[in-house]
């Protein structure tokens, strides 16, 4: 399909999108931004339209852009507001609704529908979407149907609850009356913060559109609401990553509360990987074990403290290091005190190291097990919490093993049904898988299929190998090549062999920040923050700091800053505590869903936000 003069699905690259943040009202603001966005690599650049007045205003930016001889397609964003999309649909190249509110104000009400009063609420929907429709056709103006997580109308939530199914549901019902109307030029997405979600509702959107007979329409893939630096990232490569991994995903925008520039490159990167992507060719499945559509882990025995209902755990690789001190542990998330003699151990504190053959001669913490090379092991086998790693050769061999643990070092190609036949019947041995191919998710899901089809029940940890990489790219890469498979309930542990992409602090934090974002593993405080945009009453980069700061101890708990009341409330999806813009200089703050403090002082409303988490009883000084 085509967006104005660029071409988006089928065999088309995939398109990098972004939204400025500017008051659509100030004209020349926005022009400039679009053009900073352009710049930096953005293909289609979309603007909000919260009311009649800025639908008309993106006639002016149009204009003025087209003026300096920058012809990018504008996408006009709009909630709640028909009218504005009417017009701006006569204006720009694509207009974005949602049909979350497009037609309906969310009252939180759960109501009870029978099957005629239920038609009659799709019937009003038809009415009111249908003008929208029509002048899209007549225009060549395209639209993307997204559906946010957050923001399901009443009517779905009554249905189906806040499910995937009830995500992809909203959407079908706008595209049944597109389709009637033989309009064709449609986009989807299904966003929502939580990757897991999102991921789950893509997944069964394109299951439910083959099954209905519709077309393959192309989807524009997005998580909301990640948040900023490192997290937000690594958030957005788990959700973004792992579907373009499935081969899905057309157009992407990367959420990040940061200026929209500076959302592009981490884009870039994502999508990049699939355009020079080789790979070399995976067995068929014939039987597929794994549920897409919803997370249900691999169920695994227990080997010490990997497999079965345990958070997966994290091995840190010393392996290249000659010599490693008390200190080299301090990366790792653990602090050596000289007064008290004892080691403190932080809430991203890896669970193993692996040494290769450098021996360590110091005590170590006593929750951190040491994994030799299996020669240097049979040197250390009496030291307490020290384990052999074994290639699955030798183990076929049958080398002296550990009586407690054992790593088992394999890929794919290795995976004979004698060695699954071996592990499966060994309480001792935990499987370590690698992959050299460039399509290596799928080669390691694989694998996990495997052993599924085979009942085998040893612990997995999933390992992969980088090299040359900046930190943030190894962030992007491991994020999407990890995150698939925990968000698939697969791997007990994380293993990320990295060469020359930052320090060991770097690695070590992004294995906990991806097991955080796959929400299998919480080592800390989650900030579910709006990406800002023409509606937003604060600095939300600074505010999001200030609170980050206050309260980044907070293990667990999720807070949510969004930039108005408008769409803030309905989009801070599952999470515990709201700071909300609700006037100028006005915060309004929730527990949940529900206000506790309306239109308090943005100066006071930190410290009011930390006051209600101390009712709570959530509150620990640090
Ligand atoms: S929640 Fe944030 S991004 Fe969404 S409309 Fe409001 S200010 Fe804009």
């Amino acid at each position: 399909m085509n967006i104005g003069n660029v071409p988006m699905g089928g065999d088309h690259p995939i398109r990098i999108q972004s939204m400025t943040t500017i008051d659509t009202m100030d004209t020349l603001g926005s022009v400039e931004q679009t053009i900073r966005m352009v710049e930096a690599g953005c293909e289609y650049v979309r603007i909000t339209a919260p009311s009649i007045k800025e639908a008309q205003n993106l006639e002016e930016i149009k204009k003025e852009l087209r003026r300096r001889g920058y012809t990018v397609p504008l996408i006009a964003d709009i909630h709640f507001t028909p009218n504005a999309a009417e017009l701006a649909a006569r204006i720009v190249e694509k207009v974005r609704v949602n049909p979350g509110n497009y037609a309906d104000k969310k009252r939180f009400e759960q109501i009870d529908y029978s099957e005629s009063t239920y038609q009659e609420e799709l019937d009003r929907i038809r009415k009111k979407f249908t003008p929208l429709v029509r002048i899209c056709k007549d225009h060549g103006t395209a639209m993307r149907i997204g559906t946010n997580h957050g923001s399901l109308s009443d009517r779905i939530m009554s249905r189906y609850g806040d499910t995937p199914l009830g995500m992809v549901e909203s959407a079908l019902e706008f595209l049944r009356i597109c389709e009637d109307l033989h309009y064709h030029d449609i986009v989807l997405s299904m966003k929502a913060s939580n990757p897991q979600v999102m991921i789950q509702a893509y997944r069964l959107l394109v299951q439910k559109l083959d099954e209905e007979g519709f077309q393959p329409y192309p989807l524009h893939l997005g998580v909301t609401e990640a948040g900023d630096g490192e997290d937000g990232r690594i958030k957005s490569s788990v959700g973004i990553g792992t579907l373009l991994e499935d081969g899905l995903g057309d157009t992407i925008r990367v959420s990040l509360t940061e200026e929209p520039e500076a959302e592009v490159p981490v884009a870039n990167a994502l999508a990049e990987r699939y355009t020079l992507r080789k790979g070399s060719p995976i067995p068929e499945i014939t039987q597929y074990p794994i549920h897409p559509f919803e997370y249900i882990r691999r169920p695994t025995h227990v080997v010490v403290n990997l497999g079965g209902h345990q958070v997966p755990r994290v091995i840190a690789d010393f392996s290249a290091k000659t010599k490693v001190t008390e200190a080299s542990l301090f990366a790792l998330g653990y602090h050596y005190s000289v007064p008290l003699d004892k080691w403190n151990i932080g809430d991203m504190a890896c669970d193993y190291i692996f040494l290769g053959d450098t021996v360590i001669d110091f005590s170590c913490p006593g929750t951190l097990g040491l994994i030799y090379n299996h020669p240097t092991w049979l040197t250390q086998k009496e030291k307490e919490r020290a384990y052999p790693f074994i290639t699955a050769k030798d183990y076929m061999k049958g080398v002296e093993l550990s009586p407690v643990l054992n790593f088992i070092y394999g890929l794919l190609s290795e995976a004979t049904p004698e060695l699954i036949n071996k592990l499966k019947n060994d309480p001792t041995a935990v499987l370590l898988i690698d992959t050299h191919n460039d399509h290596g998710l799928a080669e390691q899901r694989r694998l996990f299929v495997e052993l599924m089809n085979h009942d085998c029940l040893v612990p997995v940890v999933i390992g992969r190998a980088y090299r040359d990489l900046a930190p943030e790219q190894l962030q992007l890469y491991a994020a999407t090549d990890f995150g698939g498979l925990f968000i698939d309930g697969l791997g007990d542990g994380i293993f990320i062999a990295a060469e020359n992409c930052g320090g060991d602090k770097v690695v070590n934090e992004t294995a906990f920040n991806i097991l955080q974002a796959t929400r299998t593993r919480i080592s800390k405080t989650e900030y579910i923050s709006c990406p800002s945009c023409g509606r937003t009453l604060f600095d939300l980069q600074e505010t999001t700091a200030k609170i980050r700061t206050r309260t980044n101890h907070l293990k667990g708990i999720k807070i949510a800053i969004m930039g108005c009341i408008v769409n803030g409330p309905g989009e801070m999806a599952d999470a515990d505590y709201g700071y909300v813009g609700s006037g100028p200089g006005r915060i309004t703050l929730y527990r949940g869903k529900e206000v506790v403090k309306r239109n308090v002082p943005a100066a006071k409303a930190v410290d009011e936000l930390i006051g209600i988490i101390k009712e709570d009883g959530n509150w620990m000084e640090i």
